[in-house]
């Protein structure tokens, strides 16, 4: 038995009628970890995420908290506690009342209330705010009173149903490095369920990309990002420039491949099954792409890149996140990186510009 494991589920299977909502899902989530859920909408996180708390019964398999099959147990006899997007706080109650709710349900005295909900309003640095009301507090202050409501029960697990959804976007990236913080703090395994993947990859130690009620690959977020394993996962996690085309020829040194859009191109990376006239998917990170206009003096590169021209149809400022659109004569769009600093800063729309990305960074799958 897992022992070291906060969390495991085994084979697990829900089905609504004829639809399969989660299929085959297994995983361990190590103890004190921040583990995310990623996955667009429909692909049967919130089905997971209310099996595990048990407001929802699995067609088969099974889960485990700290090594012990809980499966047959009601939500209330499940040491898990789920924080919501809405976050469901008792707006008739203060601050402190509503975090003290669990524990005077468990019967606890009245010291030892007021000393663990003055304990747990210290850890989420909210010391002194016990006596307000729901609704004097912000968005984001809510959002820790929603966090230490539960984390005052000492839960083995807690779940956290896209609860950054409903705030404005400013206060959503700064949440996401509070519940970080908040995790490491608590040191209690945190499930995250999200269609974010920044959020996905910000916060966690390891991510599950989900698609059709199954988990495509689990990893950290440096090996989604880096080494996807499906073609989901390299269109699912971060950006990509995305080609389908045809096997040219294989050979040791790579795939040559044709695109739709008639384009040549090499791959070094990916589908080392692949024969000649097998489709494939190419994958290439807009960060990949280094770009130069048409009249400067062309970069000496390696041998081993793939070119393409292109006019630069737009500039998507962003700061150092800021991205060209670029057309190439035949149509095809690409999203690159926009340099920023050095000789070729000043690149603007309609300017000519020549693409570049080396064989390695094309990353190819199978169809
Ligand atoms: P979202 O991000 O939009 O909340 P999700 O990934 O959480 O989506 P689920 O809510 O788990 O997805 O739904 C997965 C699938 O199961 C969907 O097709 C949904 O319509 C279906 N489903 C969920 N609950 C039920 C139910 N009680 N009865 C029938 N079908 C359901």
């Amino acid at each position: 038995m897992p022992m070291n494991y906060d969390l495991s589920c085994v084979s697990l299977n829900k089905s609504f009628g004829d639809l399969e909502a989660v299929r085959d899902v297994s995983f361990d989530i190590p103890r004190g970890s921040f583990f995310s859920i990623l996955g667009p909408s429909g692909c049967g996180k919130t089905t997971l995420m209310r099996m595990i708390a048990g407001f929802e019964s699995p067609s088969s398999g099974d889960i485990q908290l700290k090594g012990k099959s809980v499966v047959s147990l009601p939500p209330n006899r499940r040491n898990v506690k789920m924080v919501f997007q809405h976050l469901a706080l008792f707006p008739m109650m203060d601050v402190a009342e509503n975090i003290a709710y669990g524990l005077r349900c468990q019967g606890k005295s009245k010291a030892e209330i007021k000393r663990r909900v003055a304990d747990v309003l210290e850890r989420v640095s909210l010391p002194d705010v016990g006596k307000k009301q729901v609704s004097q507090l912000s968005g984001g202050q809510r959002q820790r009173i929603a966090i230490a409501r539960c984390m005052v029960l000492d839960p083995d697990v807690l779940l956290l149903d896209e609860p950054l959804g409903a705030l404005d976007l400013k206060l959503r990236e700064h949440m996401k490095i509070e519940l970080k913080q908040l995790q490491d703090q608590f040191d209690t395994t945190f499930v995250y369920i999200t269609h974010d993947q920044s959020e996905a990859l910000v916060m966690s130690d390891h991510v599950a990309v989900m698609n059709q009620g199954r988990f495509e690959q689990v990893g950290t977020p440096q090996a989604l990002y880096h080494s996807p394993g499906t073609p989901f996962v390299a269109g699912f996690v971060g950006d990509s420039n995305r080609w389908n085309g045809w096997v040219i020829q294989r050979d040791a040194s790579g795939i040559q491949l044709e695109t739709e859009n008639g384009m040549s191109m090499v791959s070094t990376n990916g589908a080392p099954e692949a024969r000649n006239g097998d489709q494939v998917s190419v994958f290439v990170r807009p960060e990949a792409i280094s770009v130069q206009p048409i009249h400067a003096k062309q970069q000496q590169s390696s041998a081993q890149v793939n070119r393409l021209q292109g006019v630069v149809q737009s500039v998507l400022f962003n700061g150092a996140n800021s991205r060209l659109l670029v057309r190439t004569a035949d149509g095809q769009r690409l999203e690159t990186e926009y340099p920023q600093a050095g000789g070729h800063s000043g690149i603007n729309k309609g300017d000519s510009v020549q693409l570049q990305w080396s064989w390695q960074q094309s990353r190819c799958f199978l169809n």
